[in-house]
């Protein structure tokens, strides 16, 4: 059984302590098991964390930014080691889990920029012999909840911009992939922070509850499915909390008739189906604008039926299993519902289905709309919906009909067409040309609408003011 970090200890759960399997999705096997942590131990990490707050908020910027930069070190040093444990829990490919190992080193890399992304502002004589000057505050103790599809990744999204800012973290890793949140942690004490800034507590539904409900978390970051962000952002708000909450997601990618099918199917395959489609950028809807219908669907066809599936540590493998079997069944129960409701099966992976672990192969619906569950609901797996357009506006209208406004993106070669669609388009996260829009660290990562509850974004500047409070001076001598 894992264990939970408060402080310098890692906690064996108690005798009673109820956990989950952990497993390897491409195998079926059970790894490790992770304990469903109480009040108690959210408690006792949070106390660890308050008492490690003063100290740590009063270290200065510079001595905590040596050990972020020792702590990049650390995974730097550790790359290999660190992609290897999300696909061995996971199931993605090593190829893919080295791309989620980076991004979230990027954010470290921003982390370590602190010195300047801290700094507040100054207007001198303000008025007659006053000045007035702007802090940065550290906000207390934080807590960040993420989700099952980048262990690594999105911890490093949280933890070390709010870190480095001057608050200490309690971090609950999913319950489904917590080993990559778990060796963040030992990299972390290693590099030489000081116990009780980071604090793992480990667990699911009634651990998350426990969060929000304690009064001595100042702001929560979460990460995971549309409903849960909601309740979040609720719970966290009604006990005082600042909160940053992101949701599901529907995207949608639009085919223009002169896109260049060469770049925009292998894209659209990329889109779709990498990381096995659990991806909150994952293309889920491909619009076809009137004729690119006929000049995408053969190629994508016959490229997404010749694409390799199997365990994620096998050269050569393209699409890993899904996280779990009831999850891989959800999905194949939507693929059932798409051909019930009259979408066109044209590639079904459902005969993956049979091997051991949870796979799925690449699938696609043709002739998919918004009133089909496939052409309206997040599935989370690789099943790609292909809908008809006749026009740009069209197609417009109908990415924008989903409450959900993660990602969208358009392949054309017209600049007007794409400027039209960055302008018009209700998605906080828009494409060009590129199968998957994720912004860098230094941007914030931004969805909308119902993909996004909060004001304050995660990472990028947004990240440092979520995690800051401001404090201005006005001074006269
Ligand atoms: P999830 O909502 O089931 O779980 C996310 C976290 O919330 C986990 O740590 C889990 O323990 C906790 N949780 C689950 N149910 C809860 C409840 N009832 N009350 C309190 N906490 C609860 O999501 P998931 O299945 O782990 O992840 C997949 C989802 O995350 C997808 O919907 C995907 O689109 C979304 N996602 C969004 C983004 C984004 O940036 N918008 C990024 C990655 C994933």
């Amino acid at each position: 059984m894992i264990r939970n970090l408060v402080g310098s200890e890692w906690r064996v759960p108690p005798e009673d302590a109820s956990s989950l399997p952990i497993f390897n999705p491409a195998t079926g096997e059970v790894i490790e098991h992770v304990p469903l942590s109480g009040a108690r131990e959210v408690d006792a990490a949070v106390h660890a964390a308050a008492e490690t707050f003063e100290g740590w908020s009063r270290t200065a910027v510079m001595d905590r930014v040596r050990l972020m930069f020792r702590f990049k070190s650390q995974l730097e040093d550790r790359f290999e080691e660190l992609a290897s444990i999300v696909t061995r829990h996971h199931g993605k490919t090593l190829d893919e889990a080295r791309g989620e190992v980076r991004r979230g080193i990027e954010v470290v890399d921003f982390a370590c920029g602190a010195p300047t992304l801290l700094q507040g502002r100054t207007l001198r004589d303000v008025s007659a012999g006053v000045d007035q000057d702007l802090y940065r505050f550290p906000v207390g103790v934080c807590a960040g909840v993420p989700p099952f599809n980048f262990p690594v990744m999105i911890p490093l999204w949280m933890f070390p911009l709010a870190v480095v800012a001057g608050n200490t973290f309690v971090l609950k890793p999913s319950e489904r992939t917590p080993l990559g949140g778990q060796r963040l942690a030992e990299l972390f004490l290693e590099a030489g922070f000081p116990p009780g800034v980071l604090n793992i507590v480990h667990g699911a539904a009634d651990t998350v509850d426990a969060l929000l409900e304690h009064p001595g978390i100042s702001a929560i970051s979460f990460v995971g499915s549309a409903p849960v962000a909601r309740h979040v952002y609720t719970a966290a708000a009604a006990h005082g909390k600042r909160v940053q909450a992101l949701g599901g997601a529907k995207n949608h990618i639009v085919v223009m008739p002169d896109a260049d099918p060469e770049l925009a199917v292998p894209a659209i395959l990329n889109s779709a189906f990498g990381n096995a489609g659990e991806r909150c950028l994952s293309g889920s809807v491909a619009v076809a604008v009137g004729p690119a219908a006929d000049a995408i669907l053969d190629p994508l066809r016959d490229a997404a039926s010749r694409m390799i599936v199997g365990p994620g540590d096998q050269q050569g493998v393209q699409v890993g299993p899904l996280i779990r079997a009831e999850h891989r069944d959800r999905v194949a129960a939507y693929v059932d519902k798409g051909v019930a409701e009259g979408a066109e099966l044209i590639v079904d992976g459902r005969q993956e289905m049979s091997r051991p672990g949870f796979f799925l192969g690449p699938t696609i619906l043709d002739r998919v709309t918004s009133r089909m569950a496939v052409g309206r609901e997040e599935i989370f797996g690789p099943v790609l919906s292909v809908s008809r357009a006749a026009t740009l506006d069209e197609a417009i209208a109908q990415a924008n009909a989903s409450p959900l406004g993660n990602m969208a993106t358009i392949f054309t070669q017209s600049g007007r067409a794409g400027r039209e669609f960055r302008e018009r388009v209700d998605a906080g996260m828009t494409g060009i040309n590129v199968p998957i829009a994720q912004p860098f660290a230094f941007f914030p990562f931004s969805g909308w609408k119902g993909s996004f509850f909060g004001d304050l974004h995660v990472h990028g500047t947004d990240g440092i003011d979520f995690y800051t409070r401001k404090k201005v001076v006005v001074t006269r001598w």
